[in-house]
């Protein structure tokens, strides 16, 4: 069994790559289980020092790491360098406040001594998507090694030269540390589920669709082993009456556009309140003129997003720009689509393009409603005067908030969703300690 990947731009063969067998699974879970071991008694200070290496060497490489992001997800090419210099910097302050974040944390119990230590799990297991293929695995593999454990990574096989290129460059520091497994796409169901049972998984974390996360949730259940998942979003981005509309309408275009809108915490949809919505439109559709984008990831992804437009506006949104496709490649125009009302496809599902749906809202306690009206609640960014926004913001249920600016990672915060967006946090003190034992320790 082999993977085929492609360039989305043009639908070319870019490379196979011989599935991994059995003994080869076997041989990475036993190598990373030995290294684990070695690892956890590695001082904080060492952890570390590998990886502020990494990010130097992601900087010293990046046009070659970004030209095979371009090539294996078709996003244009300062998109993917920005995305390795992300990673770099994740390296950098997850090296600069790991030791604050893992340090012991004296508790006074009534004890001579109590206090908590954050300590190393094992292995953990890694199951990845495509739209970000450097920075959603250098996200998870600094806060696992930081915390003192070994990583086994199964990436997107639409990026399977990414992932082997992460896994040469740690390899190259600090062998049996991670390793990449290619797996054969008509086995990954049970392979995956019999990787997050082995004894050598001590917990696994994936990010990707709700499809993939019941599936990897499942099988951690079975196993009885820690899950973290970061699946999709249909973030809501709310305009009120006393927004600064041009800003808003800039902020939307990037959110909703960049990377094509294959973000889980890109903005979907816009809720606008009626009395501003004509003037946020226009400003919205004259933001979008100078929107340049890649194609999509895949055909299937494309013909998804395509559906989904023309779904909703069967049922009756306005198409005010886009809607159409280009070749050779898998291209989706940037798409506007206005008056989206509850129960359309656009507002009901995640859209995983260039979408932007446009909902009008009666007031704030509408905005509001509607905000929350979905079972995702990944981000929320919400534009008005900043004390009235946040007032607003507070009554919507997401993982983050930003009032006056679209939602993005940062690795000095944490990520994370509610609801079906998933559970657990990344980054940040959280993220790393998703990944220890965190354990109590009295000491008479
Ligand atoms: P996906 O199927 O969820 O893929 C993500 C990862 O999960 C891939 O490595 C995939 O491997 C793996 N996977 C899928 N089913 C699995 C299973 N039963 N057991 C173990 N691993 C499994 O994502 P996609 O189909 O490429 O994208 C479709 C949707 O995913 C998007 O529309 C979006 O909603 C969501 N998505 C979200 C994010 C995010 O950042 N939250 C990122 C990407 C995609 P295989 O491809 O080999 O099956």
């Amino acid at each position: 069994m082999q993977i085929v990947t492609r360039d989305p731009a043009t639908g070319a063969e870019l490379g196979r790559y011989p599935a991994h067998d059995d003994d080869a699974i076997e041989r990475a879970l036993a190598e990373t289980a030995a290294t684990a071991v070695a690892w956890a008694a590695t001082p904080l200070p060492e952890r570390l020092a590998l990886l502020r290496t990494v990010g130097k060497i992601l900087t010293e490489r990046r046009a070659q790491y970004a030209a095979l992001i371009t090539a294996e997800m078709g996003k244009p090419l300062a998109e993917s360098l920005a995305e390795i210099d992300k990673c770099a910097w994740n390296c950098e302050v997850v090296a600069d406040l790991a030791p604050e974040w893992l340090a012991d944390r004296p508790i006074d119990s009534g004890a001579a001594r109590s206090w908590v230590s954050y300590e190393p799990l094992g292995v953990i297991f890694a199951v990845m998507p495509w739209n970000f293929p450097f920075w959603q695995v250098l996200r998870f593999a600094c806060a696992a090694l930081a915390a003192g454990n070994a990583a086994v990574l199964k990436h997107s096989p639409d990026v399977t030269g990414c992932a082997l290129a992460i896994e040469e460059l740690f390899e190259s520091l600090q062998p049996g540390i991670f390793r990449a497994l290619v797996i054969d796409a008509e086995r990954v169901p049970e392979t995956c589920a019999r990787i997050v049972a082995d004894r050598r998984i001590a917990a696994v974390t994936l990010t990707g669709s709700e499809r993939a996360g019941l599936a990897i949730a499942a099988a951690a259940g079975a196993a009885l082993k820690k899950a973290v998942l970061e699946l999709g979003g249909s973030d809501p981005f709310v305009v009120l009456a006393d927004a600064d509309l041009g800003g808003a309408a800039e902020a939307a275009a990037r959110s909703r556009f960049g990377n094509a809108g294959q973000s889980c915490v890109s903005a979907k949809r816009f809720i606008v309140v009626e009395p501003v919505a004509d003037a946020f439109v226009a400003a919205l559709l004259g933001a979008t003129k100078s929107v340049s984008i890649g194609p999509l990831a895949r055909a299937d992804l494309r013909d998804t997003v395509i559906r989904q437009i023309e779904e909703t506006v069967a049922a009756g949104a306005k198409l005010l720009a886009g809607g159409g496709t280009g070749t050779p490649g898998y291209f989706v125009e940037p798409t506007i689509l206005d008056h989206v009302t509850p129960g359309m496809t656009a507002f009901a599902e995640e859209t995983f393009g260039p979408v932007a749906a446009i909902i009008r809202a009666r007031d704030d306690d509408h905005a509001i409603a509607l905000a929350n009206d979905t079972d995702f609640g990944l981000g929320a960014s919400v534009w008005g005067e900043p004390e009235h926004a946040l007032a607003v913001g507070r009554r919507i249920r997401s993982g983050a908030l930003f009032v006056n600016a679209p939602v993005a990672s940062d690795p000095r915060l944490p990520f994370g969703g509610t609801g079906r967006s998933g559970y657990g946090r990344e980054l940040s003190a959280e993220g790393v300690r998703e990944f220890t034992n965190v354990r109590t320790i009295v000491a008479g």
